[in-house]
């Protein structure tokens, strides 16, 4: 029998005419990249955006081509975020901290035809155009007054090139399962891997993030977006703060605590970053002495959430944290930490210990732990072992790739070792290329560094896995003490045995002036490893 109900392809241009026609007046207000603070609304918002799609259309780029972004988070970014896609084609987000081989590496693989980057980064393609294969135009997000002298061939500054079309325009029409965005892995582990979304996959998964019992996002919330659009499908907040019809701020490419904090007080109550950017602002606001007027949420995910940011946030300041995991290749949401029934009912100290894990999935992600061998493992919250996924905006094969990312029942290893409990909730305890393998035991390098930075005097923690004659591999934590503070090796380890068993206790500290980190701001465990060896640096207990 056929179901009678309309055709209502879901395609991410409905989620802009929504809040243009439903929630015109909300604003954006953003912090440009010429200098000033902008504000703008829905309505114009979409006008732009239509611009953009005809006129890319006008240059020949449609349905099967890609647009390679460059771009801070600001409202003419959201312009080219629906515009691409309008347009019929896919918009590739390119992150700037990537080094230039990569960025050549990612350009070239997913065939950019066109790049739309910001002023400043002008300098970062022209030294690498030589190296480009099938770029053909470069549009600079800035007016003729901005426009800095370059070498690029074919640039055009954005304000002209949209007048060049009257925005008399529709969204051009195509498939759910269409490409409508592409975001490289950051690769650390090989070449980067392209996962390519489609406006069904980015759609869905940004009703199941505005949830009630994830983000919750409405038309009374002003989200701030820290972590950048073009890290991991800009945690998917591009989509989801239009279709709640909320307000957005952008922080443009100022990312100091002192910026943020101004733009946070323009009437923000949700905002999201990794947690290297929450601990900067809280010392900011700690030694400023200064408050929010208007946050009550903060999202925190990317890499684990140190105890102590979600006690300051939540003791101090009176923000709710939202404590999420999640990676490129799941659109990025997996789980996020919100209460249910059983953890309501719990004193505020255990609550919080709740808090450190991941929380649980919402509908349209499905998990399971497994043991190496593919057995199911319990949710006793003690038993570690790979975390597998399955949804409706998760990878199902990278871009050119010959073979799936999963496996035969279609289920997708994200890398990553977590136990869960009986409600659910999922605790990380490591990738699993870091796991820290002890005799037979697996130590979590998450559970020990954490601990580390429990430590008033610990500004920086990492933990990896050092060959040991006996026991295969032993701990050892590498720590960056804060300015001015000489904490011994034998207080830390003091600290953190606290919080372990004392056959997971580090066998060593090692004091660094500096972790190193990746592209998206993440400890980078393969340079600290290959640090490590360049300093010859065995176990004291390895003799
Ligand atoms: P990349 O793999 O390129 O670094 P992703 O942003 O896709 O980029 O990273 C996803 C990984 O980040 C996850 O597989 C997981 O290891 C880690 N991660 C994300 N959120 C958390 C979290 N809240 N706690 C611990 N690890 C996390």
């Amino acid at each position: 029998m056929h179901a009678l109900m309309q055709q209502f392809p879901l395609r991410v241009g409905r989620i802009l005419d929504h809040a243009a026609r439903y929630h015109p007046n909300r604003s954006l207000i953003t912090r440009t990249v010429e200098g000033p603070i902008s504000e703008t609304s829905w309505s114009v918002v979409r006008d732009r955006a239509l611009h953009v799609s005809q006129a890319l259309n006008r240059m020949g780029i449609g349905r099967g081509d890609v647009v390679g972004v460059m771009a801070w988070n600001t409202a003419r970014h959201m312009e080219v975020w629906y515009g691409v896609p309008g347009s019929g084609a896919a918009l590739h987000t390119l992150n700037p901290r990537l080094f230039a081989d990569q960025l050549v590496y990612v350009i070239n693989h997913a065939q950019d035809k066109v790049l739309m980057i910001d002023a400043d980064l002008v300098p970062l393609i022209e030294g690498i155009w030589d190296q480009l294969d099938t770029v053909q135009h470069v549009i600079v997000l800035t007016d003729e007054d901005h426009m800095p002298q370059t070498t690029l061939p074919d640039t055009q500054a954005y304000e002209s090139w949209l007048l060049e079309v009257d925005g008399d325009f529709d969204w051009v029409k195509g498939d759910e399962t269409d490409a409508c965005g592409i975001c490289y892995t950051s690769g650390t582990t090989g070449a980067p891997k392209g996962v390519v979304y489609t406006h069904r996959s980015n759609t869905l998964h940004a009703l199941a993030i505005n949830s009630a019992d994830m983000l919750a996002l409405s038309a009374t919330d002003s989200v701030m977006p820290v972590v950048p659009l073009f890290h991991a499908n800009g945690w998917s907040l591009g989509y989801s703060a239009p279709m709640a019809g909320a307000s957005m701020v952008m922080p443009g490419r100022d990312l100091s605590p002192a910026a943020l904090y101004e733009m946070l007080e323009h009437g923000v109550t949700v905002t999201a970053a990794v947690p290297t950017i929450w601990l900067m602002l809280l010392n900011y606001l700690e030694t400023e002495q200064k408050r929010f007027s208007t946050l009550n949420r903060v999202a925190i995910g990317g890499s684990s959430c140190p105890r102590s940011v979600i006690e300051r946030f939540q003791n101090t300041y009176g923000v709710r944290v939202l404590h999420a995991w999640g990676m490129t290749e799941m659109s990025p949401v997996g789980t996020l930490c919100s209460f249910k029934p059983e953890v309501l009912e719990l004193p505020e100290e255990a609550r919080i210990d709740v808090q450190e894990t991941v929380g649980h999935p919402p509908f349209t992600v499905d998990l399971k732990i497994t043991d190496d061998a593919g057995n199911l493992l319990p949710w006793d919250n003690a038993t570690q072992g790979r975390l597998w996924t399955k949804g409706a905006a998760v990878v199902e094969r990278y871009l050119h790739a010959d073979r799936s990312a999963t496996d035969s029942d279609g289920w997708f290893d994200t890398g990553d070792v977590a136990t869960m409990d009986p409600n659910g909730y999922v605790r990380i305890t490591d990738r699993s290329k870091d796991v820290i393998k002890s005799g037979g035991e697996w130590i979590s390098s998450i559970e020990l560094e954490n601990a580390a930075l429990d430590h008033g005097d610990v500004a920086g923690a990492a933990c990896v896995g050092m060959p040991h004659p006996v026991w295969n591999e032993r701990p050892v934590l590498v720590v960056v003490r804060k300015p001015g503070r000489t904490p011994e090796a034998a207080d830390i380890l003091a600290s953190v045995a606290s919080r372990c068993a004392n056959w997971q206790l580090p066998d060593d500290v090692v004091f660094v002036d500096e972790l190193p980190h990746t592209a998206t701001g993440k400890i980078s465990k393969l340079r600290l490893r290959e640090r490590l060896h360049d300093m010859n640096y065995t176990l004291p207990t390895a003799d």
